[in-house]
């Protein structure tokens, strides 16, 4: 019998520091606009949102960013994390290829999803910040942020996208362990959420809206500020530790990866797997294949207009480059929650444009098919969005099978699907069904994007 193969390394090898993509980008960041002037803003235009250490991480341009001390002894509670080599998926597959998966469900939320969840908590915390507002789509987040906010006696208030919310039960009652409070989004705590409810009052919500609520909320109080758990760059990079770690993985597996796989919702997992091995390309190193798997019912980056958007659908935010599908459009409820956003992180757009990433969508019925097949070779449930990277991974030893190639595959399993079993038992029952997105609401939501000339 052949099982995976565990590298594990051990708690002195943990990096010390995360990466920063914007030291070797070949071509800078296009600039985050006020959405009034339309003028590159600065970092105090963000201060009533995000503590000023975060803020300056956003911005910076230095290749590595020291991780504080009191960070990383948390971060020993499970990391450094397993990377896997998939023999037995390799032998199910009859593939040529060697796979190998960096396992991020070892977290106590499950997901990849602390990894900035707590840096964003410490960093708050030591600006004196007493309350945090977030969004969560399928509650990895959300549950995330609970966790980080308790261990730095920070309040959290998560806005749940509603159709998860109703969807998830036990996401909820896990955030509230954590002694969070969670509510539906659209909500009736705030303007947006009630103006939005007016409108259509069984409204399933969105990441959109839920980001517009607890935006809000932070704008109007001192001691209150907003954490977001992907999209933008400081999010990408705290989770670059998850590449950096892999990186040693792969040499202590002898091996080095001829193509990296991972899911994209907002961009963070899949930055974080991906980002270091493409820096060490642009650094003059060998330059893997780079594929982002996105679910066909949200495709941002394979359907939707690279250009200037609100990264929330009430419009509340400042104006980013990206790949969008327009911020009020509203995705079909498919199961991985975590995947259902409009836009795209601005650093994983960028990278696309400039040809040093690919990207390609899948439905999620073949995505489950996908998780299913790995789970009964690894022996891990992955969680839905998850399935869209082991997909994506087994579309690539396919094809290796097909051109009798030997290639090395490499891909993150950012979570656990253990919140996510009814979604797994829906598909058994064959009624998970392919909803696609509404053509003319997608086309709406494009006519309606912020018009810049830039
Ligand atoms: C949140 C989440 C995602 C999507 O977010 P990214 O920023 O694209 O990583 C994917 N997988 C899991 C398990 C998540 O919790």
């Amino acid at each position: 019998m052949s099982l995976p193969t565990k590298y594990q390394l051990d708690e002195s090898q943990m990096p010390r520091v995360w990466y920063n993509i914007q030291a070797d980008l070949p071509v800078a960041l296009p600039p985050v606009l006020h959405p009034g002037t339309l003028q590159p803003i600065g970092p105090a235009d963000l201060a009533p949102l995000f503590p000023m250490d975060l803020i300056l991480q956003e911005v910076s341009t230095e290749r590595e960013i020291e991780i504080p001390e009191p960070v990383r002894e948390v971060y020993r509670l499970w990391r450094p994390s397993p990377l896997y080599r998939a023999h037995r998926l390799e032998k199910a597959l009859g593939t040529p290829a060697k796979i190998f998966y960096k396992y991020e469900g070892v977290s106590p939320a499950g997901s990849h999803k602390p990894n900035t969840a707590v840096p964003q908590a410490f960093f708050n915390a030591a600006a004196g910040v007493k309350r945090l507002t977030t969004e969560t789509g399928a509650g990895q987040w959300g549950t995330s942020l609970s966790f980080a906010g308790q261990l730095y006696g920070l309040e959290v208030l998560v806005f749940q996208v509603r159709v998860s919310y109703d969807q998830k039960p036990y996401r909820r009652a896990v955030m509230e362990t954590y002694g969070a409070r969670c509510l539906p989004s659209p909500s009736t705590e705030t303007a947006y959420g009630r103006s939005v409810l007016a409108e259509r009052p069984d409204h399933p919500g969105s990441l959109g809206i839920a980001i517009s609520e607890a935006v809000e909320l932070a704008a109007q109080r001192e001691d209150t500020k907003y954490a977001l758990g992907s999209v933008l760059n400081h999010v990408l990079m705290h989770q670059t530790i998850v590449g950096l770690e892999s990186i040693e993985q792969m040499q202590m597996a002898n091996a080095w990866p001829d193509v990296i796989v991972g899911c994209t919702g907002g961009g963070s997992n899949f930055a974080g797997i991906t980002f270091p091995f493409i820096g060490h390309g642009l650094r003059g190193g060998v330059k893997p294949r780079i594929v982002a798997v996105e679910p066909a019912a949200c495709p941002s980056l394979t359907r939707g207009r690279y250009g200037y958007d609100f990264g929330d659908t009430g419009k509340m935010t400042p104006l980013v480059k990206m790949h969008t599908l327009g911020s009020t459009f509203t995705p079909p409820a498919f199961h991985a929650g975590g995947l259902r956003y409009h836009g795209m992180a601005p650093l994983v757009s960028h990278l696309k444009e400039l040809g040093l990433i690919e990207a390609t969508a899948y439905t999620q019925t073949e995505c489950f098919a996908a998780g299913v097949a790995f789970a009964r070779s690894e022996g891990i449930v992955p969680a839905p969005e998850a399935n869209h990277a082991v997909k994506g991974a087994i579309e690539e030893a396919l094809r290796c099978k097909r051109e009798g190639r030997s290639e090395t595959i490499l891909f993150n399993l950012c979570g656990h699907g253990h919140f996510d079993m009814s979604a797994y038992q829906k598909y058994f029952a064959g009624e998970l069904v392919d909803e696609s997105y509404d053509e003319k609401e997608l086309a709406m939501a494009l006519a309606g994007l912020p018009s810049v000339s830039a």
